[in-house]
């Protein structure tokens, strides 16, 4: 490491990956400074993961209420009141906290913090306004930012970044996209009391996911109030009275409050200066870096979002450990990218792991199914029409278990637990000799004895 440079590593974003290696650098010795232009934390802490599930809790409350009744709780419909405004507030303080606690973790460390816009001005050198600071090591966690298509009246539509500080919520909304954030917002506005139509450009949302897991969502959705309309996508928006007019591919027009476009998101590297320094991009306008986060320029690695590895919060995390470590550590480690546990956040929430049954058969797998579909235990009471779908998928040769996929309350910290099992390479003789815990609905995993024909 030279001495002559003002840092050993100098990284420009501090969301959750940018944090995670800046930390562990500083902890193995390394000087290092993050530079930051909006808040620490990023997109997870600020406009994602943490007040996104804040407000599934919130929206779920209303649930909570109507199936109190089957329990003997008497809630007067009258007494109830939901204050959107307190919901944000709550929300917004507990995200200071947590921004704070972030600036302690870099503080702690001995990582320094430059709060504004970073600029590349060559391999080693970082502009932050007039100021200029070098380092061996200059690594992009600059993250991802909300793509809306460019349509007429684009600049009424909002993205997830507007729906966390919303003055006050519309009595409808359309929400355009059929990813994990469309379907998380829809769930939260329709629990929320708001009407809420999810539009879809293709014949099923949630690609990617297991097509049983599409299909069951349809209907559990639908049962929640809100609208699917597939097969369709936004043409046009125009302001209208006092929300707007939505103009649909099938010719019609809707009226709504409010519009949110989820439709994916693009790498932010805009203003970095990289194009010059010959870093490439790939075709989707991520940095391109190898299997060690390094990019086409040698001094310049880029990790998380902005690289088009799945975006998500524990993978951008990951990356941060593995880089840590091939720049100050040993120089060893590398990301596995095999059986990423995930959740969708929608109501009854979904969790996956592994291979979906397309994906298994599509690998040349003799494909083994088992599922199991049920109405949780709570809803015998409380009377609500609401089911579960637990899914496995299993290698009929080797017996392994290439997949598990649920819908169901809690299928997060349900499906956590399974990705051990995968990664240590659970048959499902390991899953049938595992004692169930009873009565949960997790333990349907472990009990499931004869596959679907
Ligand atoms: P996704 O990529 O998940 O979904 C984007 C959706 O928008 C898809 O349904 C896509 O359709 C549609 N779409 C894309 N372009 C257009 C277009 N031009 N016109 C109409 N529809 C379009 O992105 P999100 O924005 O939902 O989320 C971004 C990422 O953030 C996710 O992929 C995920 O990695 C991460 N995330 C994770 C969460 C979690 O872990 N719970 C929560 C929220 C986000 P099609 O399928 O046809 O391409």
């Amino acid at each position: 490491m030279s001495e002559s440079r003002d840092f050993d590593l100098i990284v420009i974003g501090a969301g959750s990956g940018g944090v995670r290696l800046a930390r562990m650098s500083a902890q193995k010795g390394a000087r290092v400074a993050i530079v930051e232009s909006r808040y620490l934390g990023g997109t997870c802490v600020n406009v994602g993961c943490v007040p996104k599930k804040l407000f599934v809790y919130g929206a779920h409350v209303r649930e909570d209420l109507e199936d109190a009744a089957g329990y003997g709780w008497q809630v007067p419909d009258d007494g109830v009141r939901f204050d959107w405004p307190t919901l944000v507030a709550n929300k917004n303080a507990e995200i200071e906290r947590l921004n704070g606690i972030y600036q302690q973790l870099l503080e702690g460390a001995g990582v320094t913090i430059i709060q504004g816009t970073a600029t590349l001005r060559d391999a080693h050198t970082v502009a932050i306004g007039e100021r200029e600071l070098s380092a061996d090591h200059i690594t992009v966690a600059t993250g991802s930012w909300p793509s809306t298509p460019d349509i007429p009246g684009r600049e009424l539509i909002l993205s997830s970044n507007e729906m966390f500080y919303l003055p006050q919520l519309p009595r409808k909304a359309v929400v355009w996209g059929g990813g994990y954030i469309a379907v998380e917002f829809a769930g939260i506005l329709a629990g929320l009391g708001v009407e809420t139509t999810l539009v879809y450009r293709g014949e099923l949302f949630l690609r990617g996911f297991d097509d049983d897991i599409r299909q069951f969502m349809v209907g559990e959705l639908e049962k929640k109030g809100i609208r699917l309309r597939f097969n369709t996508t936004i043409n046009a928006v125009e302001e209208s009275g006092t929300g707007y007019a939505v103009s649909l591919s099938d010719g019609s027009v809707m009226q709504t409050g409010l519009v949110l476009a989820a439709t994916g998101r693009r790498a932010l590297t805009d203003g970095l200066g990289l194009e010059a320094l010959g870093v490439e991009f790939t075709t989707s306008g991520h940095v391109q870096v190898d299997e060690t986060f390094h990019t086409a320029a040698p001094s310049i690695s880029a990790l998380g979002d902005v690289i088009g590895t799945p975006q998500l919060t524990p993978v951008a995390l990951a990356q941060g450990m593995v880089l840590s470590r091939r720049l100050f550590g040993d120089g060893e480690g590398e990301m596995d990218y095999r059986n990423i546990p995930t959740a969708v956040f929608c109501q009854p929430s979904i969790g996956t792991v592994g291979l979906t049954e397309a994906e298994a058969r599509e690998a040349g797998h003799k494909v083994v199914i088992y599922r199991s579909e049920f109405r949780p235990m709570k809803h015998t009471l409380s009377g609500r029409d609401e089911r579960s779908l637990m899914k496995l998928v299993v290698d009929g040769d080797t017996d392994r278990v290439l997949g598990a996929h649920m819908v169901g309350p809690e299928a997060g910290e349900i499906i956590q637990g399974l990705g051990v099992a995968l990664k240590c390479g659970a048959t499902k003789a390991d899953f049938d000799s595992t004692l169930g815990i009873h009565p949960t609905s997790a333990e349907e995993f472990v009990t499931m004895r004869t596959p679907v024909a």
